[in-house]
């Protein structure tokens, strides 16, 4: 199956078409039908394997559009400044048709320009961890919109999966499908 029969929105599809990808990749094959259905995923992934994608569609088709009142609804967190800042390039191209804002948290970047960043209401933030932990207690940041327990959706990609990680994940994802691609 391509991303024609996958039962995108219409500008969520008209991105990818813009972006020049024409098939799935294996990872976005198996991960996107998952992530659209609410599964928790494990995904093993290498550089290069179309991950970012594979979590940025389903993610754009579950927000649907902007909710400025409804604060942040996803959150995506990145293990250091130029993934995060990569990421943040990804949504912009990928998501230019879906109707979505997103802000960066960066550690290294000002605070001031982040509490400015959050006022904004982004439907999504993509933050590096320790700079996101430090926003959150300074502004206390409440993640209602992400942070509901029972039926947040959560995803791990990593082009490794050592043990710890998998005990890691255990912890924090639902019945999560782990996926080594
Ligand atoms: P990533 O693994 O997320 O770092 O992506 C690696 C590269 O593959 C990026 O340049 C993407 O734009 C590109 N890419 C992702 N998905 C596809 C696809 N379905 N078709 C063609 N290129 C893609």
């Amino acid at each position: 199956g391509g991303f024609q029969s996958m039962n995108l929105t219409y500008n969520i599809l008209k991105g990818i078409t813009k972006r020049g990808y024409k098939q799935p990749t294996p990872i976005q094959r198996k991960t996107i039908p998952l992530l659209l259905e609410g599964r928790d995923v494990v995904a093993m992934a290498r550089t290069g394997s179309g991950k970012t994608a594979a979590f940025l569609i389903p993610m754009f088709e579950k927000l649907k559009s902007r909710q400025a009142k409804a604060g942040a609804r996803a959150l995506i967190l990145s293990p250091t400044r130029e993934l995060a800042l990569q990421t943040l390039k990804f949504i912009k191209e990928l998501g230019k048709f879906a109707d979505l804002k997103a802000a960066v948290i960066l550690g290294g970047d000002s605070m001031e320009d982040q509490f400015s960043a959050i006022h904004g209401n982004p439907d999504i933030i993509v933050a590096t961890p320790g700079r996101f932990l430090h926003v959150c207690i300074e502004m206390e940041l409440k993640l209602n919109n992400i942070e509901l327990p029972d039926s947040r959706q959560t995803l791990l990609f990593s082009a490794t999966l050592p043990k710890v990680l998998v005990e890691f994940a255990k912890a924090g994802l639902s019945d999560p499908i782990l996926l080594r691609l």
